[in-house]
């Protein structure tokens, strides 16, 4: 919020900025255009860690939390189909949009990863997140204390393996679960939200097998039944 914050009076400025304090100010439609450039190079992506040309965001509504069963998605997209009886499941009961995937990348910020370790997820702040396997919390996180911000793991056995679901950047005051929670597939981890290291609403989603990430698209499209 900052950061945009600045980049706004940035962009203002060769507009603002004539030779000379006591020049002339800018008119009225100077301002309108530079407004409307920055509106032009705003992109939906939201992701953490990246930093979008945007015009302020309006203020955050105050958390409100969606009971999962309202399946209330504001975006959706084909990326995956989730199936209800499957007894590992996607974080969403729909396709949304996915900004990011696992792996390297160009860091898109000064102190960010090159290596994103999950991926993130963009059905829009406020809709509910599903526990994905049965398995117990291991991490309830309520408040944002920056990184992942609000945000829960849960530890599962699947296959004899030892994996690790990372839900970040939930929606302060929403998360439903407390630590050594047994809980089962389906059940609301929380709501999507803009907690932590974020510049927009969305799910950053990690599994890992016995401590290490990998890639959670292909490792949930391996394990949700069809
Ligand atoms: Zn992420």
């Amino acid at each position: 919020m900052t950061f945009i914050g600045l980049l706004a009076v940035t962009l203002a400025i060769p507009a603002a900025a004539a030779p000379g304090s006591n020049g002339p100010l800018p008119t009225s439609a100077g301002w309108v255009t530079q407004t409307l450039v920055a509106n032009g190079a705003a992109t939906a992506v939201q992701r953490d860690g990246y930093s979008v040309t945007e015009a302020p965001p309006p203020p955050p509504p105050p958390p409100v939390v969606v009971p999962a069963a309202t399946n209330v998605f504001a975006r959706t997209a084909d990326t995956f189909t989730n199936n209800p009886s499957s007894p590992i499941q996607w974080p969403f009961t729909t396709g949304v949009p996915i900004s990011d995937g696992f792996g390297p990348r160009v860091a898109p910020c000064g102190g960010c990863s090159s290596y994103h370790k999950g991926m993130d997820m963009n059905p829009g702040q406020g809709t509910p997140i599903q526990v994905v396997a049965e398995g117990v919390v291991t991490v309830a996180q309520a408040s944002d204390n920056g990184g992942l911000g609000v945000y829960a793991e849960i530890e599962h056995v699947i296959d004899g393996q030892r994996i690790t679901s990372v839900y970040g950047h939930m929606l302060e005051g929403s998360l439903q679960l407390t630590e050594g929670q047994v809980v089962t597939v389906g059940e609301q981890v929380g709501n999507v939200g803009n907690t932590g290291t974020s510049t927009g609403a969305h799910l950053h989603f990690e599994i890992h097998v016995d401590g290490a990430p990998i890639d959670p698209y292909a490792w949930l499209t391996a394990h949700v039944l069809p």
